[in-house]
């Protein structure tokens, strides 16, 4: 069954089971919770559940995965189901043949642009939620990085979660709750979604192809798998530099000459020399050495912020790494 498919969030999975079966769906949902946990996969698989050909699986608020609307939805030709997110909206604006040459480029520089939800695609979607089901089933529009929309597509929105026509669902999706529109959030019924285990993050990634020093990438995870892949280029990045007195150096020169990359990538290995400063500082039972600890806590915060900012990702990048000298953080154990 594919809600046993989604590993570490049985709560949510539950209750999703227990109103697919009981028929009793809410027009709007929020599933919120840390990136990478598999909350867009989850909201697939209800949409499934809904869907499902096969009343014994329907029975049970699950779906059986292998029928024809199951399959659909799976390969994302169910002409019911929308899941709108950056790549949804990349694939609009590249105006080639899919089978075209080029395109597949295209569409990566089109999905790094990507930073809204836009009005024009929350209009597309409202558009779509108007229309009689195609296959008379749930219509169910799935909108991802929902905190995203800026005021104008948010406003676009309102009105058609606070009453959708019958058998039609909205789920929005969000790591950032916080930063919403109290005015949508109050049209949501909100689900929670947990941070993963470290073991459920491993088995998510041993999933994926070729994730080096996947163990460790799963302790810098916090719970999230987007993450651990994060730290996974991270450690990859901090490894391959020179040992020595020149390290900080080195690793600074590892990063990429595109400026959008080295960001990510300097935030990346900030989040790393984080988390291992953050277990440091646990494990430390001195309370003066905790404080010096602490203080480098704050420090990286400044750091991380700056990244953002800086011009030079590697300049910051650089003194940070030079901050650790001397402190007894333990990035590879
Ligand atoms: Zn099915």
């Amino acid at each position: 069954m594919p809600f046993a498919d989604i590993l570490g969030q049985e709560k949510a999975v539950s209750y999703l089971k227990s109103l697919a079966a009981g028929g009793k769906v809410p027009g709007a949902m929020l599933f919120f919770g840390e990136e990478g946990v598999g909350k867009a996969k989850t909201a697939l698989e209800f949409a499934k559940a809904l869907n499902c050909l096969d009343p014994q699986a329907r029975a049970q608020g699950d779906a059986c995965g292998v029928c024809q609307s199951c399959r659909a939805i799976s390969q994302g030709t169910h002409p019911d189901v929308v899941f709108a997110d950056f790549l949804y909206q990349a694939r609009l604006e590249v105006k080639k043949d899919f089978s075209s040459k080029g395109y597949e480029e295209e569409l990566e520089k089109e999905l790094a642009k990507q930073q809204h939800i836009s009005v024009d695609t929350i209009r597309e979607v409202t558009a779509k939620s108007q229309q009689k089901a195609a296959a008379g089933g749930w219509k169910v529009l799935i909108i991802d990085s929902a905190q995203t929309m800026q005021a104008a597509a948010a406003n676009a929105l309102l009105k058609f979660i606070e009453e959708p026509p019958y058998k039609t669902l909205w789920i929005l999706i969000t790591s950032k709750r916080a930063t919403m529109l109290k005015t949508i959030l109050s049209r949501c019924q909100p689900l929670a979604f947990a941070p993963l285990g470290q073991e459920e993050v491993l088995r998510l990634l041993a999933q994926q192809q070729d994730v080096p020093q996947a163990e460790l990438a799963a302790k810098y995870s916090g719970g999230s798998v987007a993450k651990a892949l994060k730290a996974a280029q991270a450690l990859e990045l901090l490894a391959s530099a020179e040992k020595g007195p020149a390290w900080p150096c080195s690793v600074a020169g590892e990063l990429s000459r595109t400026l959008a990359v080295s960001r990510v990538q300097a935030q990346s290995i900030l989040d790393v020399l984080v988390t291992a400063l953050h277990q440091a500082w646990i494990k430390e039972t001195n309370p003066a050495a905790a404080q010096v600890i602490k203080r480098d806590l704050k420090k990286f915060e400044d750091y991380k912020r700056a990244v953002t900012r800086n011009v030079s990702p590697a300049l910051v990048l650089e003194t940070a790494l030079m901050s650790l000298d001397g402190t007894n953080v333990k990035i590879f154990d």
